[in-house]
């Protein structure tokens, strides 16, 4: 971990190797993740400075040590100069600096225009679902859907229709709504078969459902790459980045923990989340007062609400942190509960650090980290 830290200041070239679009298309291949559109495209995209790819992939120039995102205003860079990264945070620790003009960790919240669009449509469509061969007619690469709603909600654009539309059915069975009628709403044509659907997706029959109530998730662009923000009914509960490998076990865990199920979506706590955590990204907001709701263990309890009450800006050790929860040595213990911290950012776990002064870990990445903590940094807390 330490030593691909320390390659952010030093760049190596066989850390570069490791994160060039040849091994990440290696490593796609192996793992199914981090896979990149096919270099000639990428090329295409960057030099007509085409935006429906910004987020899909970073390009980054050798001569210059700058990485980009394939709208940048400026001159497009020599094909040869170029290496391609799947994310910020991958470029970053391949050594390149983010663009002074396109700013690509910069993000004001919002998905891409096109993901935009196919959202809206989605909304305008209620019940009616799109095929892959129909995303074409609205102007939408099916390929890069399927690469954009894998990364950023774990799922393909298909699966993540079927749990929105099982999540509309839910809030119908709420407001009262006959379970026939919400099939039939929700294009089913047999009754059997929505109560199928809806059972595999929610581990209940609708009629069982209709006193349940679920966790909502919902994405955020932020300058650290994509966030999943979740809640119930009550509190915000989960808050993470999207392309944590550990995201699966995540959700199996927050599964347990509430006992409901996990659909795409929003609710107040989720929009009042997301605002909060635009402003502090843009410096604007040091504390977070949405409620939150993190069950675990009386000691994890104790580990994360002790992390709630260090102040911005400042980190602490292991060490202190254990002498907080009164468990003075317990630090292995501590940063075990540190690490499943599952609302990020919010329960401050990246604020604290090693003795030494060194990072140590971070679920989400040490180049997060780091960043995380400049940001801290840069925008002192107020007196
Ligand atoms: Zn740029």
């Amino acid at each position: 971990m330490v030593s691909v830290w320390r390659c952010v200041h030093c760049p190596r070239s066989d850390i570069r190797a490791q994160n060039s679009v040849e091994a990440s298309q290696r490593r796609g291949y192996a793992d199914g993740m981090s896979t990149l559109p096919p270099k000639l495209e990428m090329q295409r995209a960057y030099q007509r400075n085409d935006a429906s790819y910004d987020g899909v992939f970073f390009l980054a120039v050798r001569t210059t040590g700058i990485f980009c995102r394939p709208s940048c205003p400026a001159r497009p860079p020599l094909p040869h100069n170029v290496e391609y990264f799947a994310t910020p945070g991958d470029a970053i620790m391949a050594g390149y600096r983010p663009c002074k003009r396109c700013r690509p960790l910069n993000t004001d919240g919002r998905p891409p225009a096109w993901v935009g669009r196919l959202l809206r449509h989605l909304d305008e469509q209620q019940g009616r679902r799109l095929r892959d061969c129909d995303l074409p007619t609205l102007n939408i690469d099916p390929y890069r859907a399927r690469r954009y709603f894998k990364e950023h909600y774990g799922m393909t654009f298909q699966a993540y229709q079927r749990a929105r539309q099982m999540g509309d059915a839910l809030t119908q069975l709420h407001a009262g709504d006959a379970t026939t009628s919400v099939g039939l709403a929700q294009g089913y044509s047999s009754d059997s078969g929505f109560r199928e659907a809806f059972q595999r997706i929610f581990g209940q029959t609708p009629g069982r459902a209709r006193q349940a109530s679920c966790i909502v998730t919902r994405t955020l662009e932020s300058p650290v790459g994509p966030l999943l923000v979740g809640a119930t009914d009550s509190a915000l509960c989960f808050l993470e980045f999207a392309d944590r490998r550990a995201l699966d076990t995540q959700f199996k865990t927050l599964r347990r923990c509430f006992d409901r199920p996990i659909i795409p979506g929003e609710n107040k706590h989720t929009t009042t989340a997301c605002r909060q955590l635009s402003e502090y990204f843009a410096g604007r907001r040091q504390s977070f007062d949405v409620p939150l709701d993190y069950p675990g263990t009386e000691f994890q309890h104790a580990v994360w609400s002790a992390l709630r009450r260090i102040p911005y800006g400042r980190t602490i050790s292991y060490e202190e942190l254990a002498r907080r929860v009164k468990r003075p040595g317990a630090q292995r213990a501590v940063g075990s509960a540190n690490g499943r911290n599952r609302i990020a950012i919010i329960i401050p776990c990246h604020r604290v650090v090693n003795k030494s002064g060194q990072l140590g870990g971070y679920g989400g990445g040490l180049w997060r980290k780091q960043f995380l903590l400049d940001l801290e940094h840069r925008t002192p807390a107020c007196r």
